[in-house]
């Protein structure tokens, strides 16, 4: 996953915004320190509005089955979950099963992931972790996170995003984006993610924290990306600390935003019914403008 290179670190609340707008007025002073319970309310605040702007948030990995989404969510390391959604399809269809996997024959399997990117490294995992499955859990995603990390490749990031949306176990999914977003709305204060995965489990219940997860990536995507953010058309900003980090202009602002908030195809083949944008072209198409406009923090 690449670096986040606009990470919260630094970012200080705006005390004075440069354009108040009805959408991005932020209503709190710097002045006093925001006690815990405050920060928790505002905390929870954010997650419900975030559930009223994006509905239909949902994992952005086309996948059909717990072993898809676990081969998909590995090879979506530094690089898009476009141009990951854009290769599973033959992936998928060359080697259906782990079984399947496990026998590929390395430099095959390299050239149908090659647009993935470090893609001899991923082949590595992708058949390693497929002989894993077939050798140590009969074939079978295993439903645990203590087994899912013993798989070539695997870390807490990885598990927790099968677990949560193959198996229906909450989990919170910290990647770049959701690492920045609650930096910048001060949520927490760390950097390494299994600090910063223990600090927000401790603000909301368990139930939410898979669709958190969904929405605050949805939001780091669409909105409040990585180099620019788009505070002037953002809908959280009268509860966010960071209001101003990013564009205030409404106009300006309007024209940063990405995917179906900004009019451009989504990320998926294959999105869920209720997706309001257009779905993702395949590989080769020439539709890629505006879907993959964060891509270096992907
Ligand atoms: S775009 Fe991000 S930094 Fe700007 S107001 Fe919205 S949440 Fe805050």
């Amino acid at each position: 996953m690449a670096a986040d290179h606009n990470s919260a670190v630094g970012e200080q609340p705006s005390e004075k915004p440069r354009k108040a707008t009805k959408a991005a007025t932020p209503v709190r002073s710097a002045a006093k320190p925001e006690s815990r319970l405050a920060m928790v309310r505002r905390a929870r605040r954010i997650n419900r509005e975030l559930a009223d702007v994006y509905p239909y948030a949902h994992p952005e990995l086309d996948f059909r089955n717990p072993f898809e989404l676990l081969i998909a969510t590995v090879l979506s390391a530094q690089t898009t979950d476009l141009r990951v959604n854009q290769t599973t399809p033959a992936l998928f269809a060359a080697y259906p099963t782990p079984e399947d996997m496990a026998a590929a024959v390395p430099e095959e399997l390299e050239q149908i992931i090659r647009p993935t990117g470090f893609f001899r490294a991923k082949a590595r995992s992708v058949i390693g972790l497929s002989k894993a499955l077939r050798d140590n859990f009969g074939g079978e995603v295993p439903g645990r996170l203590a087994d899912l990390v013993t798989l070539p490749g695997v870390g807490r990031k990885t598990a927790n995003v099968v677990l949560g949306n193959a198996f229906g176990v909450p989990g919170l999914t910290v990647d770049t984006h959701f690492g920045r977003l609650v930096r910048r709305w001060k949520w927490t204060e760390q950097e390494d993610p299994e600090k910063v995965e223990a600090e927000i489990e401790a603000i909301f219940p368990k139930s939410e924290w898979t669709m958190l997860s969904h929405r605050v990536i949805f939001h780091g995507r669409r909105i409040c990306h990585s180099r620019k953010p788009a505070c002037g058309a953002c809908p959280i900003a009268h509860l966010c600390p960071s209001y101003g980090v990013g564009e205030t202009d409404p106009e300006k602002a309007e024209k940063l935003l990405k995917y179906e908030k900004g009019g451009y195809p989504g990320q998926r083949l294959s999105p869920p019914p209720d997706y309001p944008g257009r779905p993702a072209p395949p590989l080769g198409a020439s539709a890629d403008a505006g879907t993959g406009g964060d891509a270096g923090a992907e």
